[in-house]
């Protein structure tokens, strides 16, 4: 029995989630991994963080990033990744995001596929846990899914065989199988890509060509969940989203355009939409400059369908995409953009925490500050509710009682 280790964390202010205001000059007593007490004065005895000049808030969770990505705005971007850097040495650049990920705050993520770098996310997974290398908790997506000649590497002659960012899969027995074995290997959650080919309707809706069946999908996400995992559906538009909502899809990630009838289903059911908006900007004037003007028109359209969503009671989750930009980048920007389309900066901080822990399951063990929960903290100087880009300065990380970086 290694002896109790308690450390008080002086905070100047403290928002924890639970609702939307904070607190002032409280004390949070940290007992080894986690949360004991939410107190004004701290014991004797106890190591004292001062953290006065800051707000305290829950760690953050991004619940869709790609720590196997180093960015990729053009096709040559993804392509280069692909066939010019084996598993391995993506793998070790991952190790690299996954501390940045930790630094920046997030203390968990969900990463939604591996792009082509089969089950090196398990691996990465398997190594922060064993206290191998530092980085966030983990859920994985291993390989993901998609169908034959809708996923990247594309364009290549026929008789040059090569790599593709997904598992590829065609008929429910397949699919049903795949998924099998992306369990067996490690995967928290199944992924699957539902639509591809983007195009803006005369009357504004963003349309899109379906990749699997519905009875393709249908018998993914009842594999998965007869496992007891969930399935995360990539869907940016009318028809990927329809289908996604139809076979029963857990989360829905980017959803440019959500038509109001699968909101309301979605918010009816539970099921979660992680916008990821940030890198659509981000992504959107590189595409452009290749030809592809749909990415810049989307950017306005997911603003529509993020209030909309928000009116229909639907549970937002943050999600950045991060590794599709640069993890250079503090995937934290995704604030701003929440704000922007019309969340309260609480709102946001919410959905990037308590809301995010309940996507992940998690919600009895983080996503919030209160006793009992693990001792996921950090905090930002300043009030992050007048000005929520100060989500993208975290000077303190906590990760299950221990101290990742203070200020
Ligand atoms: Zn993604």
């Amino acid at each position: 029995m290694v002896a109790k280790k308690t450390v008080a964390l002086r905070c100047g202010s403290l928002f924890d989630s639970r609702g939307e205001a904070l607190r002032k000059n409280v004390i949070i007593i940290v007992e080894n991994e986690k949360i004991k007490e939410i107190t004004t004065t701290a014991p004797s005895g106890a190591e004292v963080i001062d953290l006065s000049h800051e707000t305290c808030l829950p760690g953050l969770i991004d619940t869709h990033t790609h720590i196997l990505l180093q960015g990729d705005i053009t096709a040559a971007d993804y392509d280069q990744q692909l066939l010019k850097q084996s598993p391995e040495y993506r793998t070790i650049l991952a190790t690299v995001n996954a501390r940045r990920a930790l630094e920046y705050g997030f203390t968990s993520i969900r990463d939604l596929e591996t792009e082509g770098a089969g089950y090196a996310d398990a691996d990465v997974k398997k190594a922060i846990n064993n206290g191998i290398i530092p980085g966030p908790r983990m859920q994985v997506a291993t390989r993901a899914l998609d169908v034959t000649g809708a996923y990247p590497l594309q364009g290549y002659a026929p008789n040059v065989p090569v790599p593709h960012g997904v598992q590829v899969v065609d008929g429910p027995d397949n699919a049903r199988q795949a998924v099998r074995e992306q369990i067996s290997h490690g995967a928290d959650w199944i992924k699957v890509y539902s639509d591809r080919s983007y195009w803006v309707r005369d009357d504004g809706v963003l349309d899109d060509i379906p990749t699997f069946t519905l009875d393709e999908l249908r018998a993914i996400v009842d594999e998965a969940h007869r496992e007891r995992h969930k399935v995360a559906s990539h869907a940016m538009a009318l028809k990927g989203v329809h289908n996604s909502v139809e076979a029963g899809v857990d989360t829905i990630e980017h959803g440019n355009y959500i038509a109001d009838e699968d909101l309301k289903t979605m918010a009816a059911r539970g099921v979660f939409y992680v916008p990821t908006i940030f890198v659509g900007d981000y992504v959107a004037q590189g595409r452009a400059a290749e030809g592809a003007q749909v990415w810049v028109k989307m950017v306005q359209i997911h603003e529509d369908t993020f209030r909309r969503a928000m009116k229909a009671g639907v549970k937002i989750a943050f999600g950045t995409d991060a590794g599709g930009f640069d993890w250079k980048v503090d995937p934290a920007k995704e604030f701003a953009w929440m704000v922007k389309f019309g969340m309260t900066p609480a709102q946001a901080i919410r959905a990037a925490t308590a809301t995010a822990s309940e996507l992940l399951g998690q919600q009895n063990s983080v996503g919030t500050i209160e006793p009992g929960k693990l001792a996921d903290i950090v905090a930002v100087p300043g009030d992050p509710l007048a000005d929520v880009t100060l989500m993208e300065k975290v000077d303190f990380v906590m990760k299950g009682g221990m101290i990742v970086r203070r200020p």
